[in-house]
């Protein structure tokens, strides 16, 4: 499987890392080793010294898609999540400056957290673009998005990725995330909430 991510998907976090909103959807991808695993704490790379955290809508593709119509995109997914797309920035920051690709800065070990749990959103009973989300570090809110402020919604996402490459069965898209990134510190305890709920538990080390 793989894990596609979207970028600069909320104008307000474009605009804070001084990025450019971007006119068609920009995507990079994570190997499927980048997942943490499940309970396992996160540790901070000694080759970074600023990892952001990034909370992020998480789309699971049940069925193999290959340059799906828009109007069709809906019947690619029927559960979501939540991600985290941990980045190291400063990493990042030189990659862009040399104009190489971001693979270091965004695909290594433990880059990729996903809920454990998905939920249907028939039992939710709410549309993709109609999701509130959250991010807390040690109790604070950080993060805090709703899908309707997406840049591109999840089925244009779906139709411009499956133009490039072929969706599978089992493959996430991280939708992208909002405004309030910001940098870990070992100690820190992350929850992170969809529609209310509790996905996400992570400890920093
Ligand atoms: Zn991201």
């Amino acid at each position: 499987m793989k894990i596609i991510c979207i970028g600069r998907n909320y104008s307000a976090h474009a605009r804070e890392l001084k990025n450019e909103v971007p006119v068609e959807p920009l995507f990079f991808l994570k190997p499927d080793s980048s997942i943490l695993h499940k309970r396992h704490a996160f540790y901070i790379p000694e080759w970074t010294s600023n990892v952001h955290y990034e909370v992020e809508v998480v789309v699971k593709i049940v069925k193999r898609g290959k340059a799906v119509l828009e109007k069709f995109a809906s019947r690619y997914y029927c559960e979501v999540g939540l991600g985290i797309d941990f980045t190291a920035r400063d990493v990042q920051t030189e990659l862009k400056k040399a104009g190489h690709p971001w693979e270091k800065a965004k695909a290594f070990d433990g880059s990729a957290v996903v809920s454990d749990t998905f939920v249907s959103l028939n039992d939710l009973g709410k549309g993709i673009q109609d999701l509130r989300f959250s991010l807390l570090i040690n109790n604070k809110e950080v993060q805090q998005g709703h899908t309707a402020d997406m840049t591109f919604s999840v089925d244009e996402l779906i139709a411009y990725v499956s133009r490039y490459m072929t969706l599978k069965t089992g493959d996430l898209i991280f939708t992208g995330t909002p405004a309030g990134v910001g940098s870990v510190a070992a100690g820190d305890k992350i929850t992170g909430f969809l529609e209310g709920v509790q996905m996400l538990n992570v400890n920093v080390k």
